[in-house]
């Protein structure tokens, strides 16, 4: 208890209550680092790169132990959006808000062409446009519906909806449902259909002499758009893939993400039969460089130093906006965690190793990598020595929203550990302790190797409807008082789990998974 009152009074200072930039916490000033200085942070980005030697340098000022970029082999070159201009000229001039995806190629300077509609699902649509895109810029799908938003933009979980994550018995698999988005209907195909079909689309828009194509989601209305990137490898049936050739990738189509009101502008024009050009300048760069880095930091343990007990986040972020509350929200209170447990001197028996991943929004590549290295090859479940002394590892990655909880994992046997941890933290947080499992982030990586790995539950704020994967994800978008309550409470977890005599209990360990396991979609 005393040293859970000194990680408060380092975090909060003595005056008791959150924010205000009152305190001794440094975790918006970190935050400002890896956002406004530094961000985006796209995996391999230029800008990545320099968030990442920035934040080692800052965790070595701090006195942090075995301080290193930890490399992995990635398949993703460097990318970044050096310019973009995007407008509507006629009927009328609109300046459109939008953004390249990653890894997609530019315009080779301004170009100026008719927006066309061209909704191709089957192979019969491909015939029907033959010849007709030539010169043209591709809207994929029709004006979008928007429903009327009568949900609030931002809440924090109700005493009603926190009990409703408790009583399931059984762990239900998955995580969150309803991401929303554009889904088009998908006509029926057999699998070689498919393939050939998604073979052809891979080049069929190029061929025709498309200039570039647009889209746009129910998600991204109001003025915000999401998107996320293109493949930068091809996944084979054993598992395994082939990355895209660096060529192919430079030479790609531009692909431009719109807000959605801007879409539906222009689809509805073509849908009058009144022409539209538009504009596009965009500049891309590519850097053959696929080395990718996952940032570690220690604070060495003493009666148990070979244990170790992790903490982390992805550091890693989409290009639209700057990374802030996906995932610089989870990275600073990560580094915050460091510092305050660094600056008390605590002593504590395990050695504790906070890891800072790339790769996770192309699906948890880095951590993956990383359990891969150290801990057992999910294709074989073979564990090494260090699996063995592994207690368990912390994660946050669900958005600025304060801890309300955690996600057991279907690992009931924490659920007395963790109720009696938040049990002395009942003055900032509620402590909801749920057997469910939740998906998307670094967590599994070390649970699919029978590694105890957690992630905490967190008030959902304004993160699926504005700021999760989209040009507002930024640092106006944080909210102080929640990261400071997370770094109070994660440090506590660290220090509880690093001090206390046993291990974390651990679930059995899983069945080898030939194939890799999950495939090989985007990270949360
Ligand atoms: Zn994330």
């Amino acid at each position: 208890m005393n040293a859970i009152h000194k990680i408060k009074v380092a975090e909060l200072g003595s005056g008791g209550g959150f924010g205000g930039g009152r305190g001794p916490s440094r975790v918006m000033d970190i935050m400002y680092n890896l956002t406004d200085r530094y961000g985006p942070r796209l995996t391999n980005s230029p800008q990545f790169r320099a968030a990442e030697q920035w934040a080692a340098g800052q965790l070595k000022e701090w006195g942090l132990s075995n301080v290193q970029l930890e490399k992995w082999s990635s398949d993703m070159p460097g990318w970044q959006c050096t310019y973009f201009a995007g407008s509507m000229v006629e009927p009328t001039y609109q300046p459109l808000i939008g953004m390249p995806v990653a890894w997609t190629g530019g315009t080779n300077g301004a170009v100026t062409g008719e927006a066309i509609l061209a909704e191709i699902q089957t192979p019969a649509d491909m015939d029907k446009f033959h010849g007709k895109l030539n010169g043209k810029i591709v809207l994929t799908s029709p004006a979008l519906e928007l429903p009327f938003p009568t949900t609030p933009l931002a809440h924090r979980y109700t005493d009603a909806e926190l009990a409703s994550l408790v009583p399931e018995i059984i762990p239900t698999g998955g995580g969150r449902g309803g991401r929303g988005g554009f889904v088009a209907s998908q006509p029926q195909m057999t699998v070689q259909e498919r393939q050939a079909f998604q073979g052809r689309m891979r080049t069929y828009m190029k061929d025709e002499g498309v200039l570039l194509t647009l889209t746009a989601t129910t998600r991204g209305e109001s003025g915000t758009l999401f998107g996320g990137g293109a493949q930068t490898s091809t996944r084979n049936p054993d598992g395994s893939s082939t990355p895209v050739p660096l060529a192919t990738l430079e030479s790609s189509l531009p692909q431009v993400s719109l807000t959605a009101e801007h879409y539906n502008r222009i689809a509805r024009l073509l849908e009058h039969n009144v022409p539209v050009k538009l504009q596009f300048d965009i500049k891309t760069q590519f850097d053959p460089n696929t080395d990718s880095f996952n940032v570690i930091a220690e604070i060495p343990g003493a009666a148990r130093k070979d244990e170790l007990v992790m903490v982390g986040g992805h550091f890693d972020s989409w290009h639209y906006g700057t990374g802030a509350t996906d995932n610089g929200a989870g990275s600073a209170v990560s580094m915050e965690v460091m510092r305050i447990l660094k600056s008390l001197d605590l002593k504590m028996d395990r050695t504790v190793r906070m890891a800072l991943w790339s790769g996770e929004e192309q699906g948890l590549l880095g951590s993956r990598a990383y359990v891969k290295a150290h801990f057992a090859d999910p294709a074989v479940m073979k564990t090494t020595a260090e699996h063995d002394r592994l207690s368990g590892y912390f994660n946050i990655d669900n958005g600025t929203g304060r801890i309300r909880g955690v996600y057991l994992q279907g690992n009931e046997m924490m659920r007395p550990v963790f109720e009696a941890w938040f049990a002395a933290l009942k003055d900032m947080t509620e402590g909801v302790v749920t057997i469910r499992n939740t998906g998307g982030t670094d967590h599994q990586s070390f649970d699919a190797v029978g590694l105890p790995g957690f992630q905490f539950i967190q008030d959902p704020m304004d993160y699926e409807t504005r700021s999760h994967h989209s040009n507002m994800d930024v640092y106006d978008r944080i909210q102080q008082a929640d990261l400071e309550q997370m770094a109070v409470i994660e440090a506590a977890f660290v220090y509880n789990a690093a001090t206390r005599p046993d291990k974390l209990p651990r679930k059995e360990l899983p069945a080898p998974q030939p194939a890799g396991g999950r495939g090989g979609r985007g990270g949360y």
